[in-house]
């Protein structure tokens, strides 16, 4: 009795059998004090004839009122099945006349007023009586048989009414909420079908837009993006993998040069030395980068304290001029720009814009830092002298693992530096826009809120 069907189906009928009993019961009692009402009136009436009659008749002296015709068809209304009983007693008590079909019963002593509900030989009857002349009483019963047999089968009619719309109401419930939930139902098979192995599945929709047309497509715009997630996220691995590999089989390589021929001769060892260190340096930085990343993934431990952007960006100056061989690297004089950020996180954001604009320069080139602040927000730009990015990368270089020059194969890096710059940045609140003009250069600028605004 626990699913939504059955819940509904059952509330469905309760309410449809409720409705059916209330009209009924409406119905019956109506109808019950219609007919009641006519047969007091016929009651009534039937006194008021018999004074009429005795009072038209007076003057003849007769005081036992045994002259006037009880039975008169007209006053008992014959021609009916609910005859009238009618009596006329003295005021001693003593029965004067009475109708015929009373026989030797006698009605309730003494009564006379309007028309109320009583017992007469285990019957329910009206029985209403009024004076006559002398303290003699007539008093009229009129049977409530016929109306009760009528609304006794009234009754049961409605009970059978009531009965098949309850059968109505669970089977055409039943079969439009599932109907109505069949949708419901579909969804669910198709998500107990997703795995990971495939989610290439997808609702079907169709019908009118409705609510679990919109809960179907909402389900169907999740998986979207679980999948591209997903696929990202195997892309990710297959390249971190690929990059791996290659300082791997250089070490591997150079081990086995060494373990066969190389370990007396000092060339050969020095030579698997310089390598294996560098590809060791390689995979070290790689490794790092991955594991910012995931850190960067997981929402970073951020220990955002005020400091100074562009004391920040001088000392990392000093540190790339240290690298820069053939290419010079230049800062505005520094005038302080507060900004609240974690000084760790930021660093590595700002020594990768740095370091590229190093590495994608020509020799010769120059590198230029600027900080300051602009629009109520804190900037550092960074532009160099290099050969720009084509419109076509522009677009996807602060993707994981993007290489613009892959395919010349120039091997600088993992194509991981910007993404990582990019989530540091944003990490704080902050935005980084790239602007490059083939041939002459790009200016890659980072901005930061200077207010207390750190996300992480
Ligand atoms: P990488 O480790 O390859 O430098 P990044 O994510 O830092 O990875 O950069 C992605 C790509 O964007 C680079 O491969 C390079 O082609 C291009 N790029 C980044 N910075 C510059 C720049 N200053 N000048 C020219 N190209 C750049």
């Amino acid at each position: 009795m626990r699913s939504i069907t059955w819940r509904l189906t059952v509330w469905y009928a309760a309410i449809l059998v409720s409705i059916l009993a209330i009209c009924g019961l409406a119905a019956f009692w109506s109808m019950r004090y219609v007919l009641f009402s006519g047969a007091a009136q016929e009651a009534a009436s039937a006194v008021t004839a018999v004074q009429k009659m005795a009072a038209s008749q007076e003057g003849n002296g007769r005081g036992n009122y045994n002259h006037i015709d009880l039975d008169d068809p007209e006053l008992i209304n014959a021609t009916g099945n609910n005859m009238l009983l009618v009596q006329i007693t003295s005021s001693g008590g003593r029965v004067l006349n009475s109708s015929w079909a009373l026989k030797n019963a006698a009605l309730a002593p003494g009564y006379a007023g309007p028309p109320v509900l009583s017992r007469f030989q285990g019957e329910e009857v009206y029985l209403a009586g009024g004076r006559l002349s002398g303290g003699a009483l007539v008093q009229v019963a009129r049977p409530l048989t016929r109306e009760e047999d009528f609304l006794k089968d009234l009754a049961r009619v409605f009970m059978l009414l009531v009965l098949a719309g309850l059968l109505l109401a669970l089977a055409g419930g039943w079969v439009i909420t599932r109907a109505a939930l069949r949708p419901v139902h579909s969804l669910t098979r198709t998500a107990r079908q997703i795995s990971t192995s495939d989610l290439r599945r997808r609702i079907s929709l169709h019908g009118g837009r409705d609510e679990l047309y919109v809960l179907g497509e909402t389900f169907n715009q999740m998986l979207d993006r679980l999948e591209r997630g997903f696929r990202s996220q195997q892309e990710f691995v297959a390249a971190a993998s690929h990059d791996l590999r290659t300082p791997l089989t250089v070490i591997k390589s150079y081990a086995d040069l060494l373990n066969r021929w190389g370990k007396n001769e000092p060339a050969v060892v020095d030579e698997s030395v310089q390598a294996i260190t560098r590809a060791a340096g390689l995979m070290e930085r790689l490794v790092n980068d991955l594991l910012l990343l995931a850190h960067m993934d997981a929402g970073p431990p951020l220990k955002p304290a005020p400091l100074d952007l562009a004391e920040l960006a001088a000392e990392t100056v000093q540190e790339a001029r240290a690298v820069a061989k053939d290419v010079s690297v230049e800062m505005n004089p520094p005038s302080p720009v507060p900004v609240e950020a974690d000084e760790h996180y930021l660093r590595r954001a700002i020594w990768v814009l740095v370091d590229n604009a190093i590495k994608y320069n020509r020799p010769g080139g120059k590198v230029e830092l600027v900080a300051g602040e602009e629009g109520g927000q804190a900037f550092l730009r960074v532009s160099d002298t290099g050969r720009g990015i084509g419109q076509g990368d522009l677009a996807h270089i602060f993707e994981r693992f993007y290489r613009a020059d892959q395919a010349r194969g120039q091997g600088k890096g993992f194509g991981l530096g910007l993404a990582l710059a990019k989530s540091i940045v944003e990490a704080h609140g902050g935005k980084i826009t790239v602007q490059s003009e083939p041939g002459k250069g790009s200016s890659f600028t980072i901005m930061l809120p200077q207010q207390k605004n750190i996300v992480g």
